[in-house]
This record gives structure tokens, sequence and C-alpha cells, in this order.
């Protein structure tokens, strides 16, 4: 599979055709799919029709004239169904396109199919899906993280040269380093969410998940920009997220102040994922970065922050599904609170269940100064931390998660992804990008964290740090 930039040039000058690229998608798809089980759903024949049709055209004028991508199964396409892998909105067709997938279709391209994911993007591995268990490609016994872990797997796998995903607290970046792809958040406001199903809406972002760094500036450069239809999204003008990452911006790393949160070495990290972060850190003080320890005491109050921000606003956000106005009513409910209850009962995994039930709890009036005020002063407190921390580093650096992906049925700690979910909490941008396989024949990541608005000096800092790390990004797992 070659890279978007390359595939858009090539199409765009007619000397390869979408449909070919799109054929080579389903062949892949058809021998590795049964093993990986990424997508929800396929549109093989709406896909080769639509690539036929630009291929005809004389003038492909659009950013990704032509190019599959794979789409995240919780953002809405008019027509089309949208689980958010919940048995609840089992029967659900979107009635209208969220705004990343106007624009997308404005650009030419080809939706090859859903891709799997957390319940209502609740966990860290794709296991909560009502549907179906999605396999990391390294390692078909391992989890490939998530919630966005069909998207992950999906790229990594060579089934589609890119994708959505959403990310809330990790779920972009984290499958994306399991899997040894680039998964990159935007600030928040920086793209739409109109027409994504809510999670936790003060932390909710669409982003991209993709092979190479200047692929995610592409998409992001087509995906992002002013919607009044979300209120957080920034009136910025058109930017080329994609200007100047060339093979000169490894200069660049010569003026970089990296700061490494002193706050690390409190956690317990995987003794190779610390081993090949401390490289990656060599590595970047031989192109001249200066790196820095810089204090952050407030990370270590990110899981609980996280748990009961993000816990009251599910229990908010997941109240619509009632049973009533769309997805599954249960045939058993006696009375219309007896409906509501069953329809949610037998419709919601334990995951979601559990999360109402601790989000409704932190809002109820005896305990709201208690959990959810105080939760969102602190997080104040990290923002002002986080504020401070960036006048003496223009990035965070950190690695990816602090755990390697485990089999199936294990559960992470807590605290592994605590360096992602801090972008969340603060509305910054994130990006992980591959470091190096481990003895296991696993990928890790590291991230790289900017100021709010930062992303395209942020996508400019991954870029040249993809540069100088030995990973191979041309290598494709063995299925
Ligand atoms: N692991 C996080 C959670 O379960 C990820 C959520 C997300 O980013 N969608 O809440």
């Amino acid at each position: 599979m070659i890279r978007v930039k390359e595939l858009k040039v090539k199409i765009c000058s007619s000397e390869k055709k979408s449909i070919d690229v799109v054929k080579a998608c389903f062949n892949r798809i058809k021998k590795v799919e049964p093993k990986i089980k990424a997508f929800l759903k396929l549109n093989e024949e709406n896909s080769l029709k639509q690539a036929e049709k630009i291929d005809n055209l004389n003038i492909k004028k659009g950013l990704l004239e032509g190019i599959p991508i794979g789409i995240k199964d919780n953002i809405m396409v008019k027509g089309e169904s949208m689980t958010s892998a919940s048995k609840y909105l089992y029967n659900y067709i979107s009635p209208y396109d969220a705004t990343v997938i106007e624009k997308l279709k404005s650009a030419g391209a080809i939706f090859i199919g859903r891709t799997n994911m957390d319940e209502f993007a609740m966990g860290g591995s794709t296991e909560t899906s009502a549907y179906q268990k999605t396999a990391n490609p390294w390692n078909v016994e391992f989890i490939p993280g998530g919630s966005s872990g069909g998207s992950a797997a999906a790229v990594s796998a060579g089934m589609v040269p890119f994708a959505l995903g959403s990310d809330t607290g990790g779920s972009i970046r984290q499958p994306a380093s399991f899997c040894g792809i680039v998964g990159y958040k935007p600030s928040y406001g920086l793209i739409s969410r109109y027409g994504a199903c809510a999670l936790a809406s003060s932390f909710d972002q669409i982003g991209t998940l993709s092979k190479t760094v200047i692929d995610s500036a592409l998409l992001t450069s087509v995906i992002a920009g002013k919607d009044y239809r979300d209120p957080v999204c920034q009136p910025n003008d058109w930017i080329d997220y994609t200007y100047d990452l060339d093979s000169s911006s490894v200069c660049a790393l010569r003026t970089i102040k990296l700061g490494i949160p002193k706050q690390f070495r409190d956690y317990k990290t995987d003794f190779e994922i610390a081993k090949y972060f401390n490289d990656a850190v060599n590595k970047l003080e031989l192109e001249c970065s200066q790196i820095i320890e810089i204090d952050v005491p407030a990370y270590k109050y990110v899981p609980a922050l996280y748990k009961v921000i993000m816990c009251a606003e599910v229990s908010a956000n997941i109240a619509t599904f009632d049973g009533i106005r769309y997805g599954y009513r249960s045939p058993n409910g006696k009375d219309l609170n007896d409906e509501y209850a069953k329809s949610r009962t037998e419709s919601l995994g334990d995951e979601v269940k559990k999360r109402i039930l601790f989000g409704t709890y932190v809002l109820e009036a005896k305990n709201y100064h208690k959990y959810y005020n105080k939760a969102q002063k602190v997080r104040t407190l990290l923002i002002n931390q986080l504020t401070d921390a960036y006048k003496k580093c223009d990035f965070i650096f950190t690695p990816a998660t602090l755990q390697m992906p485990v089999r199936f049925g294990n559960v992470l700690p807590e605290e592994c992804d605590i360096f992602l979910i801090a972008a969340n909490l603060a509305g910054l941008p994130g990006i992980t990008v591959p470091c190096s396989f481990t003895s296991s024949g696993m990928p890790m990541g590291v991230h790289f964290m900017g100021p709010r608005f930062s992303d395209q000096k942020l996508f400019k800092m991954a870029s040249a740090f993809e540069k100088i790390s030995n990973f191979n990004i041309d290598k494709y797992p063995i299925l």
C-alpha cells in the first residue's frame, strides 16, 4: 500500500486508477479481515461504483479524490447505519452527514467501511463492542487498543490507507500506538464534532489514524475548520497542514525544546517502553533538540479527574437513549418507566451501565460539589500547570502508553494512558508516532503534546521525529 500523499498525486494525474486502489483494498480485506475483524460493515459495491465515477472525471479537484478511507462507526454518514458498536443502535440509520463526512465527500474520498470500536467509545481495547473483537495485526492474540481499535487495526494491516477515529481519553492515540501507526487528536475546537456520537462532550474530538504523519496532516487539512453547527468549533481560516513537512523538516529539531514531565518517573513503565523512549530522547539530543524536565504535579489527578468528568458527561449524553425516540425498544416494558429501564438494561453493555451509574452518582445534588465541581476545579489547576510548562518548552514528550498491549481478557492499569488523557482534559493537541518494535515484535509509540492550536507545529515536530526514528513504516504485519 502506498501513501495517501503519493496516491493523491497519481490518481489526480490519471497515472493510477482509483478503482485499482479500491480493488487492492478489498483484496487485502478479503485476505486478512477474517483474522482481524476490524470492520463492522463494508461498502464494496458502492466504493467500486464511486471509484469508477471518479476515474471518468476529466478534472479531479478534490484533495482526496478517489482515495479510500475507513470511518469509525460513531460518525454519521447519511442513509447508512451507525451502531457505535452498541446493540442499542442496531437499527439506527443516520439522518444526516457529520460535518467531517460532508467535507470528505466534497474532497472525493471513498468510504470503504465502518470500523469496530468499544461500545460508544467506552474502553481501551475494543473488547466492549457488542458485535465482535478486533485483533492486533502484529499479534492476533493481543488487543489492538481502543476505542478506535477497528480503525487502527485496519490501517495497520494495510486494509485502508487511513481512517477516522474519535478521541475522548486517548482513543485514537492509544490504539494507533499499539498497532504501530500515527494517531492524531486535534486541539479541542479544531475539527467539528457535529454528527459524531457524543461520549463526553467537553473532551470529544474526531481525529486521524494513518501510516505517516503527512497523511494525517493531509486528512486534517480536509476535515478541520469552522462549523456553525458545533458551537466550540473555532472560526479559523483554512490551513494546509501538510505545508513544509518535507525532508528539510529534520532541521526544525535543532530549535525545539521538549519537556519531559518529572511525574513520568512516578509510574511503573514497561521496561522496553522506558528503554526505547530513552533511545528516542538520545536521538533527539543528537539532532540538537533541547530536552528539559518539567514539573506538572497535577498529572497525578488525571485518572480520577477523567473518570469523574467523563462519566458525568456520559450519563447526560446517554440519557437520550431511552428506547422511545430511536434505537432498541424492549418489547417487555409494562409502563413508560419500565420501558425506559428495560430498553437500556437489555441493550447496553456492562461498561456503559457502569459509567451511567457512576456519572449519575457524581452529579447527584448531595455529591455534586464533592466530586464533579471539585474535579472541574482540579481540571483548571492541571490546565494552568500545563500552560506554565509551555513557557519552558515547545512540546511535552512522553511515551504514548506506559504499558504494551495485553492479551484479550487482561486489563491494563488505569494510569497506562495518563499522558494521552491529559491532552483531552486540557483541550490540547496530541500525536503519537511509532518509535520501535519491542522484543515481542509489537510496536510502541511516543507522544508529543503541544499548546492549544499549535497543531501545525505539532505535525512538523512529529514528521521530523518520524524521519529520525528507526521505525520502518513500510513494514506490514504478516497475516
Ligand atoms: N480508555 C478511555 C475510556 O475508556 C478512552 C475513551 C475514548 O477516548 N473514547 O474512557
